[in-house]
This record gives structure tokens, sequence and C-alpha cells, in this order.
């Protein structure tokens, strides 16, 4: 192979539009890279016909093929569990739809709201919370539709906190993009806007030098992405990131709780401590929603609580997340963490340390305020 066919590789492997026509979309391609069996073959095209598949080819590089359990296939590979295992789970849990103020925007919280500029992802994560929004095909974005978004949170004053998710808002290009900040900046009362994207993980050639000049005339901006194991902290995405940080953009990272991925407490605490160092804040780690199409994903909840448990304490403070369960029906998030308050009464708390060591602690009570002891 000629050099020359190495740097036209390396700027290709580089360019993001050419990372999205490269993606593996069809079972056909999966078959041609993985050993599978007639039936196999079968129960994916079944599976994909539901929900589709969409891998970069970035992310599928960091599949190791000797490994079994490989964390980054079972985030990106179909299963025919998505469409065979079935308990409780739902299109909606969480009843976006419900609190969409206007088509796409939801407003559940009193000061924040939730955008969803399109469907489209650089990958389609088998765990998706979203999957709902894959029926239909791909829709991009529509200015009338974020108009319609806008006027919206001119007219709500209460509106402080703009997140921009989808899909992926970073799958539009810069100039689409621009324009949905643009005009949330022209809010007054919009302090913060955020960006929900999988971008660095997925496919970090999106960050271009371009891009992250253009976001960072809209500050404060802070983006939250969903690093999920500490596999897919490479030096390219560590790098993504760097990019967006050198901006004056903190980026915070969400994580999904998903069964034979990172429900383990070592895993988890590896992440969140490489993350950090990384400059890279964990922020949540989310319990996996109750979506069709996912629940052979899901762990039970006081895994969650167990990862938590063995970070506070143990590791720096700022590697610890916020482990919260989404309520159904819109609830909103819930945080879950272990007790350490085992009783209380006027005189005394009685905690239990993170070693678990049990110790009193005097409580100040205002009881004898009226009748104050001096001492002489
Ligand atoms: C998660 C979420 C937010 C943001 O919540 P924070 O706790 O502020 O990060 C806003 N709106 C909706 C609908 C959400 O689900």
């Amino acid at each position: 192979m000629s050099s020359n066919f190495n740097e036209n590789f390396q700027d290709q492997w580089e360019n993001w539009a050419w990372q999205l026509q490269n993606s593996l979309t069809s079972v056909d391609q999966l078959a041609g890279l993985v050993r599978m069996t007639h039936e196999e073959c079968a129960a994916l095209r079944e599976t994909t016909k539901k929900y589709p598949v969409a891998i970069t080819p970035y992310y599928w590089s960091l599949v190791d093929f000797a490994d079994p359990h490989d964390p980054v296939k079972k985030q990106c590979f179909p299963s025919h569990d998505e469409i065979s295992y079935h308990v409780s789970g739902v299109e909606d849990p969480l009843a976006e739809e419900e609190d969409m103020v206007v088509p796409g925007l939801v407003h559940r919280y009193p000061d924040r709201v939730l955008m969803i500029v399109t469907n489209i992802c650089a990958m389609n994560c088998r765990h998706c919370t979203r999957k709902r929004l894959w029926a239909g095909g791909r829709k991009g974005f529509s200015r009338d539709q974020v108009d319609e978004m806008f006027a919206y949170i001119r007219s709500t004053p209460a509106v402080r906190d703009v997140v921009v998710s989808g899909g992926d808002p970073l799958m539009l290009n810069d100039e689409n993009l621009e324009y949905i900040l643009r005009n949330l900046k022209k809010i007054s009362h919009v302090e913060i806007i955020r960006i929900g994207t999988r971008a660095p993980v997925v496919l970090p050639q999106r960050i271009t030098g371009d891009l992250v000049s253009m976001l960072r005339k809209y500050r404060p901006i802070w983006l939250n992405t969903q690093f999920n194991h500490p596999k897919e902290l490479t030096p390219r995405s560590i790098q993504a990131c760097d990019r967006i940080i050198s901006a004056g953009i903190p980026v915070n990272n969400q994580s999904v709780l998903l069964k034979g991925i990172n429900d383990d407490p070592v895993v988890m605490k590896t992440l969140c401590q490489k993350l950090l160092a990384a400059s890279i804040r964990p922020y949540y780690i989310f319990q996996c929603d109750p979506v069709a199409g996912t629940e052979h994903l899901r762990t039970p909840v006081w895994k969650g609580i167990e990862i938590i448990e063995n970070m506070r304490g143990h590791t720096s403070g700022l590697a610890v997340p916020t482990f919260v369960v989404d309520a159904p029906g819109g609830g909103g998030k819930i945080p879950l963490q272990p007790g350490y308050l085992i009783s209380m009464s006027d005189e005394y708390l009685v905690f239990r340390t993170y070693e678990g060591r049990i110790i009193r602690y005097p409580n100040p009570n205002n009881r004898f305020d009226a009748n104050p002891v001096v001492r002489s």
C-alpha cells in the first residue's frame, strides 16, 4: 500500500460525513463481519425491521471480537431480545409526548425545557430511551418546527435552561445548529443552553475546529454526553472532549446502567475516575427506563445504589454521579442513594459511615433557646 493510500484513508476516517456514509446499516453488512447462522441472520432481520441498525466505522473499530461479552458490541449490535423479550416496557414510559407543549418541546420542570430537534443519531444505541422515535424513518431538522419551539420559549419567561437534544443535535450541520443556538441566545431569559449528544463517544470526528469555534460564541453552553464504559474513553474521544472543554464548554457525562455492560461497581468506578482524568464530570447514572425494545438490558434498581455505595467515600467525591430513576408517567428524575441516616431524635442522630461504622452525632436543637444556659 502506498503512503498516499494511507494518508487518504486517514483523511477519510477523520471526515465525519465519511463516517456516516460508511456506517453499518444492514444485517447483510453485519453478516459479512461477524459469523452468524442463517437463523441468527433471520432473527436480526426481523429485529432491525422494527429497530434499525446504524454503527459508525469508528465505534465498530472499538469492538473486541475475542470477547463474547464486549460492552461496545452490546451497545451497537442488534439483539433478537429487542423484539422477543417483553415484561412491562412501553414506547414512552416517561410520557414525554404528553408533556410536549408544542411538537418536540417537552416542558416538565418549572425552569427548563427539552428540545427534540431531530430523531437522527450517528449510532442507534440498542438501549435508546427514545426508540419510539425510530419508527417512521429518519426525520431531520425542520425550521418551522423549531420556530414554534422558540415562540413557546420566548413567551415563557420561567424557562432559563434549554436542553437541546434528539436524536443527536450534532447530526445537524453547523449552519442549522447555529440557527438554533442563535435564536435561543436572543431570548433574554434563557440563561444557559445544554447540548445532549453522544457524538464524542460514537463519532468524535464530528467535533471539528469549525464546530467548536461556532459553539463558543453561544456560551454559556454545557455539553452532556454519554460514556457508558471505560473502553469508550479512547484517546480519540478524549481529544474530542478536550477540544470542547478548551473552548470553555464544560463536558458532563450521563451514563445509562446496562445489564452485562456496566452493571458492576468496579467498571463504573473506573469509568468515573477516567472521566475525571479527562476533565469530564460524572453527572448522572440513569436507571434504564422500561422502554419497549430495551428491557433485556435493564438491571434491578438496587444495582445503581450498590454502585454509589462502592464509590462514595472510597474515591474522589467529584467522581460520584447521582443515580436517578426517571419516574414513569412524567414524574421526573428521582435521586437514589444508599442510606447513611439510621435514626434521629432531638438529641442525637445515628449515622452509618461509608466504611460501615455506626456513629452518634449530637443534634443541635433549640429546645432550650428560650432559657439559654450561660456558662460563668
Ligand atoms: C432530564 C430532563 C431535564 C434536565 O434535568 P436536569 O436534572 O436539570 O439535568 C429537563 N427536561 C426533561 C424532560 C428531562 O427529562
